[in-house]
């Protein structure tokens, strides 16, 4: 038993656990809020390992309008989508409509070079132990290189992924149920078989497709077979066995990179906030990594909770604030699981579930269906409850358009890229300018602009951006905005306010 060895507090604003996508993306949110934030890792180096691999249209927004989509070059295309299998043409009202592959490791180094050029401290080899809180502090119990130091701090955000310690440790319900069903994954060289695209045999479910370097990866599952409750990984062997009942392929002349096994398991913790113990991403939902959602919510998480922890940090968030955190992301994320779960019946059922399917593909030949379901895989459509009164904008993520101001071209993304709020304004009225100055001390750009002749014009006249890019007011009197500001932006500058 190591014996803990005092040291000195480590003094921080944020301590975020967990230097997975979710965590970096999380850590350079706050502090582009002005908020310092530690990052404990356990793991000594950055994994390789091959997870998710799909960047969908609202991240690819996120990314363009914090200004990272140049690092990342020009990704692939992936294609259409699916829906529970069932093909799923993912067009969308954004700049980077459909689906883009990245694989994790780079995303995770992307955010984690973000992150860090920005101030964030990441200490890797730094697990986790135990935590204990008072309403307003947290210390954190850190084991590194065999010695216990404590990590002190305002908040604490368990982004430790599916197993999450600080969800444990911190008190959080996780309800929801174990995996029923699984699929079994392998990533594999040296093998010629044709690529299959969710193809439905008689005894199950088998997904083969060569990537680049000449690596096969097949997915299989065989229907009616209960999920195996594991510890470790599969073995090939139960891999090959699966795949030959299903296909009648023999993969055992291939040699195995990766392998993998994923369930349909289903839980999300009942809150997101427990005092100043905070959870985002797989801590705080865990779902099966259907259609690549998995990544792309929890990062959605991220860059909800960032800009308003780190107002309220800073003293000038309307008290409620900090909790709309919870009120937004947790339906988002229960819808979300919802889909995941009727995709994984769609997916995982055996005969039983054709009709079904057969219904299915036929609403996927409707225009509005597709339009609809595009938009839900996409993350395009998550709204946020607009409050009452609202304009039917609200809440819902800013259009991407083409801008001019008196000085420069410009575009409905690019200021978002400071984290701050931006009032766009395309009248040619002074009055919501006037009425947002108190809010223009570094929490609110104004962007008086016009749109460039001969391209779309916005289904509104003037909008109020929040930093994470969803509208938090359009087309409303001077006196809704000012209610708007206050709500997102806390009180008005005190001394701007007396003029
Ligand atoms: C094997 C596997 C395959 C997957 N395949 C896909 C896929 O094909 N498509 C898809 O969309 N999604 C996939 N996912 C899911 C996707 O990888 C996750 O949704 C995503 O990584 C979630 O990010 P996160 O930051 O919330 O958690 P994670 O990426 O899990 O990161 C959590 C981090 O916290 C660290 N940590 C944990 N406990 C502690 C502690 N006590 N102290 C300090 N650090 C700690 C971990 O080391 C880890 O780096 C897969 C996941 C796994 C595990």
């Amino acid at each position: 038993m190591t014996t803990p060895t005092p040291t000195p507090a480590l003094d921080t604003h944020v301590v975020v656990v967990g230097a997975g996508p979710v965590g970096l993306m999380l850590a350079g949110e706050l502090q582009l809020g002005g908020a310092q934030v530690t990052v404990l890792e356990q793991r000594h180096a950055p994994t390789t390992q091959s997870r998710a691999s799909t960047l969908h249209a609202r991240t690819m927004d996120i990314l363009h309008q914090r200004g990272l989509l140049k690092q990342l070059g020009t990704p692939p295309q992936g294609g259409p989508g699916h829906f529970g299998g069932m093909r799923l043409d993912l067009t969308g009202p954004s700049p980077h409509s459909g689906q883009w592959k990245v694989p994790q490791a780079r995303t995770e180094a992307l955010l984690a070079q973000w992150a860090t050029d920005l101030g964030a401290r990441i200490l890797r080899g730094h697990r986790l132990v135990a935590l204990t809180h008072t309403d307003d502090h947290v210390h954190a119990d850190v084991l590194a290189d065999g010695h216990h130091h404590t990590v002190r701090a305002r908040y604490l955000i368990g982004c430790d992924g599916e197993r999450s310690t600080v969800r444990e440790l911190g008190g959080f319900a996780f309800p929801g149920h174990d995996a029923t069903k699984e699929l079994l994954r392998a990533d594999i060289a040296d093998l010629t078989i044709p690529d299959r695209r969710f193809e439905r045999h008689r005894g199950g479910l088998a997904i083969a497709s060569r990537g680049p370097g000449g690596i096969t990866r097949v997915m299989v599952h065989r229907y009616g077979t209960p999920a195996t409750p594991r510890t470790t990984d599969p073995t090939f062997e139960e891999v090959t066995t699966a795949w030959k009942h299903v296909t009648g392929e023999d993969l055992t002349h291939g040699r195995p990179i990766w392998l993998n096994a994923f369930g349909n398991t289903c839980r999300q913790a009942d809150r997101y906030r427990n005092g100043p113990i905070l959870l985002a991403g797989d801590a705080a939902h865990h779902q099966m990594p259907v259609g690549g959602q998995a990544l792309n919510l929890g990062l959605h998480d991220a860059v909800n909770l960032g800009w308003k922890l780190a107002a309220h940090l800073r003293g000038t968030a309307h008290p409620d604030l900090l909790d709309s955190y919870h009120d937004e992301r947790h339906p988002v994320g229960a819808r979300i699981l919802g889909n995941i779960t009727a995709q994984a019946l769609l997916l995982l059922g055996g005969p039983e579930v054709e009709p079904l399917r057969a219904v299915f593909g036929e609403l996927l030949t409707l225009p509005q269906a597709r339009t609809h379901l595009a938009a839900m895989i996409s993350g395009l459509d998550h709204t946020y409850p607009p409050g009452p009164g609202h304009h039917r904008l609200a809440g819902t993520p800013v259009p991407y358009h083409h801008l001019h101001t008196t000085t420069e071209t410009t575009d409905t993304f690019a200021p978002l890229q400071t984290g701050h709020g931006v009032l766009i304004d395309l009248t040619d009225d002074p009055a919501l300018a006037t009425c947002a100055t108190p809010w223009t001390d570094g929490r609110v750009h104004l962007l008086r602009a016009t749109v460039p002749p001969g391209t779309p014009p916005p289904a509104f006249t003037a909008a109020l951006v929040r930093p994470d890019g969803h509208l938090a007011w359009a087309d409303g009197t001077p006196s809704s905005l000012q209610t708007a500001l206050h709500r997102w932006f806390g009180p008005p500058h005190p001394h701007a306010a007396r003029h």
